[in-house]
């Protein structure tokens, strides 16, 4: 199995070398990530200038390629140039941070496996807690568990799933549930001060938290201590929505 490693932390993430470990085994493994942290990038490209690759090797005893780029642009420039042949599978993580809610929309780690589903190839993107006891590789062992369970079961092309490893407290994690993604709003503040030259600045706090949210999704079950595992698509289209758009009196003429 031919397998794209990817991440949004940077090419230097531990989280990156964490996933190289534990799926080494699992197949012939190829690194494409951004050469600087790229949290919260989403799903954005890079369109101002060319991207420049760099074949490093690192600290984990691999070899990656180091592009500058967006975590989206270092999917799909893998998969169109770099790699000599398609992956069969795409990895993106493990993110320094989960990604659960609509935190998604933000994540580059989930964009980077979203991309790689636009191509029609199954992907997951892995995300950990990095509050309680950080251990990658106890982290990385866990991913590694539930890759498996996924690849037992079957990933078909262009499968998009997202997994969350919650905070590794005692009694932690409690088991994996399968849930749907939040789509409370997040409830953070800007902090704003002046910058030297007397400007308002306006920094996003740190710290923030989810709006009221059903029992059957991601925050919470992964705030119970659950592995949780989501089931994404690219898929946008509001489909109840669509009928209901579509059974209005459009005009044949417009203007
Ligand atoms: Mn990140």
């Amino acid at each position: 199995m031919r397998i794209l490693l990817s991440n949004d932390d940077g090419i230097l993430a531990p989280g990156l070398s964490a996933l190289h470990a534990a799926v080494a085994s699992a197949g012939e493994v190829t690194v494409a990530a951004p050469d600087s942290p790229q949290s919260a990038a989403g799903h954005a490209i890079t369109l101002t200038h060319p991207l420049s690759v760099q074949r490093v090797k690192l600290a984990g005893g691999f070899e990656g390629m180091s592009i500058d780029g967006r975590p989206a642009d270092c999917v799909r420039l893998a998969i169109r140039n770099l790699m000599d042949h398609r992956p069969d599978l795409v990895l993106s993580g493990i993110n320094a941070g989960n990604n659960v809610g609509i935190n998604v929309f933000y994540s580059g780690t989930v964009a980077a496996a979203a991309e790689a589903a636009m191509f029609g190839i199954a992907a997951v993107a892995f995300s950990a807690s990095m509050e309680g006891e950080v251990d990658f590789a106890r982290i990385g062992a866990l991913c590694r568990s539930v890759l498996d369970c996924l690849l037992a079961k079957g990933l078909s092309p262009g499968e998009l799933v997202s997994v969350n490893i919650p905070a590794l407290l005692p009694g932690q994690p409690r088991g994996v549930k399968v849930v749907r993604q939040s789509t409370a709003g997040i409830e953070d503040l800007y902090d704003c001060r002046k910058d030297e030259a007397g400007n308002e600045c306006y920094h996003i706090g740190t710290e923030y938290s989810f709006g009221p949210c059903d029992d059957d999704t991601d925050v919470i079950a992964l705030g119970q201590g659950y592995i949780t595992v989501t089931p994404l698509h690219i898929d946008l289209t509001n489909h109840k929505q669509l009928k209901s758009l579509q059974s209005c009196n459009w005009p044949d003429k417009l203007g």
